[in-house]
């Protein structure tokens, strides 16, 4: 299957002038090496726009860029070695930093509400109330689930020892990893990007934070609320593209938590490998929802709608990417969802300030191009408008597409919903299980041997039974991908865990000290040791007091 490549070729393409802003070190490296507000270095760094210049000019562009680059590189360096002195310092582990840290970020929440909503409004045109629960509300929560539990997550956890070390006791202790990177992406560019990093502080670590240069305004004014709130000698963050977050790549981290297509998934794991550094990717994918007919129809409609158009126009991992139903339900199906959309967004909802735009002209494009690709436009049951100078397209909706149609092979990630129909739902198993492991599975079902039946068949990162999305908001559910969409999880203690190392230890004292363990070895001990390993109580009392038989 064809996945989801474009995303960067857009990243890379359409990048609008573009700051580059590294915190750490940012004057030297912007005063003489790259001039305010340049966008040439990701420009350059893209196959696809290299193979657009003649060859002289690329190689001799490529080398100065390269020249540049590897100054950012020894940028790079210096910045882990600071962070990891911090970290070595002992600074960031203490539970009194990590709290005041956690209490500074919802603090900052607070305080800078407005400007957080205007700055990803101004990135995605996202209404204010969407920004502000899916955003705002969401990482506060995730922020003070954190606060509320530290105490607990911290607490090294009792293992039961066995009768081969007694006396002894054992216990798991949840110990920092170092200094970590979190590279996040463009589409919810506040929570994903505070949420990882809200889990790293929380387990102790120093941080830096590689917001997505697709959303440049967040970006930057993560940039400021950092500078303003965090402790800046154990969290950074560094703005950049591509060849700013090659550079960091390079580096050895002690974790990567990447956020962002299965493409740049594996530039990043193939990066971290070479350090043996271990990833958390949180990838996408096609997520299907099952449709059945025994159901509320209206309110599961809403729920695909707010699952889809209602959650930043469907550029969302965990949107809604295709639905499965049966052929006689889908008319019904749809005249709901044309109903309801009406009642959100009005008559004319490429008009509606109640839903993202499209981020940038390439994904314009290429979700243009998945609308007007040959028979798939013609199977347009509803919507189909667009306005590219207001990078807008109405909720639109197809039914039964070709299976082999790139829609139904690329991630959408946008406002386009292709239905397919099948006779029986049994039959949704083989086109789910044709396409890789999605994020999510959504099902809208009453029939409860179905549930049973979906949870155990379909492979998924998670799951929703009759809602989309609010499994998000279940603290105690990890968030992450199986299969192409990801690997690791975290949320909640998750997160926690995901940046923290289990490290196993045991305490024993100087009783105890059988000499059975130690050389020359006898057959009485080889009995002994026998009757110890299998558990035998009483074998090791009778050999001991010397009734044993040799069967022993
Ligand atoms: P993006 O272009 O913002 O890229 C993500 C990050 O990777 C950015 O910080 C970017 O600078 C960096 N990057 C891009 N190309 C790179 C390269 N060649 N080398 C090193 N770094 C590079 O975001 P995107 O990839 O367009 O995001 C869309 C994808 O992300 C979709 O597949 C979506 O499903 C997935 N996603 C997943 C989640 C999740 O939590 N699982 C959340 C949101 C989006």
């Amino acid at each position: 299957m064809r996945r989801s490549h474009l995303f960067h070729q857009s990243s890379s393409f359409d990048n609008r002038l573009f700051s580059i802003r590294s915190i750490a070190l940012t004057s030297r490296f912007q005063r003489n090496k790259y001039p305010t507000n340049l966008s040439y270095p990701s420009v350059l760094f893209s196959s696809s726009s290299l193979s657009k210049m003649s060859c002289s000019a690329t190689l001799s562009l490529t080398a100065e860029v390269e020249e540049k680059r590897k100054f950012y590189g020894d940028e790079a360096n210096s910045l882990i070695k600071e962070l990891q002195k911090v970290f070595n310092s002992g600074k960031t582990k203490s539970y009194e930093w990590r709290i005041s840290q956690l209490q500074s970020i919802v603090k900052m929440l607070e305080e800078k509400e407005k400007d957080i909503i205007e700055a990803i409004h101004k990135d995605l045109a996202k209404p204010h109330l969407e920004a502000f629960i899916a955003e705002i509300s969401t990482t506060k929560s995730s922020c003070k689930h954190a606060l509320q539990e530290l105490k607990h997550w911290i607490k090294p956890e009792k293992v039961k020892t066995s009768i081969t070390t007694y006396p002894s006791s054992a216990q798991i202790v949840s110990e920092p990893l170092g200094v970590v990177l979190v590279i996040s992406t463009w589409n919810f560019p506040f929570l994903l990007s505070l949420d990882p990093v809200i889990g790293a502080i929380s387990a102790g670590n120093a941080v830096v934070l590689k917001p997505s240069e697709i959303a440049p305004a967040t970006s930057s004014l993560l940039v400021k609320l950092f500078e303003e709130y965090l402790d800046r000698s154990a969290i950074r963050v560094v703005e950049g593209a591509v060849p700013e977050t090659t550079a960091l790549l390079d580096q050895k981290w002690d974790k990567i938590l990447y956020t962002g297509s299965a493409r740049v998934g594996r530039i990043v794991m193939a990066a971290a490998a070479k350090h043996l550094t271990p990833v958390i990717l949180e990838l996408g994918g096609k997520c299907p929802a099952v449709v059945d007919s025994n159901i509320n129809l209206q309110v599961a409609s809403r729920r695909i709608i707010t699952g889809k158009w209602a959650l930043n126009n469907g550029q969302a991992c965990i949107a809604v990417d295709y639905i499965i139903t049966t052929k006689d339900f889908a008319p019904k199906l749809i005249d709901s969802i044309r109903t309801e959309l009406k009642e959100f967004f009005g008559e004319n909802p490429i008009e509606s300030g109640d839903m993202s735009r499209i981020v940038s002209k390439s994904q314009f494009a290429r979700l243009v191009k998945l609308l007007d690709e040959d028979k798939v436009s013609d199977k347009i049951v509803l919507g189909g408008q667009r306005d590219e100078n207001k990078l807008r397209i109405a909720p639109t909706i197809f039914l039964d597409v070709p299976q082999e149609a790139e829609i139904m092979n690329e991630e959408i990630f946008g406002p386009l919903l292709p239905i397919i129909t099948v006779d029986k739902l049994e039959e949704s198993y083989d086109i789910i299980k044709s396409k890789p492991k999605p994020l999510v599975a959504y099902l809208f079902t009453n029939n409860d041997q179905l549930k049973q039946h979906y949870v155990k068949n379909v492979s998924s990162g998670g799951m929703c039974v009759n809602d989309t999305v609010t499994q998000l908001t279940v603290p105690g559910l990890p968030f992450g991908g199986v299969g192409e969409s990801g690997m690791g999880s975290y949320h909640g203690k998750f997160s926690f865990d995901g940046f923290s190392h289990k490290k196993a230890v045991m305490y024993r004292s100087f009783d105890g000290d059988a000499s059975v363990r130690y050389p020359p070895y006898t057959p009485q001990k080889e009995k002994l040791l026998k009757a110890l390993l299998r558990g035998d109580l009483l074998g090791v009392i009778l050999i001991l007091i010397g009734w044993s038989t040799d069967e022993n």
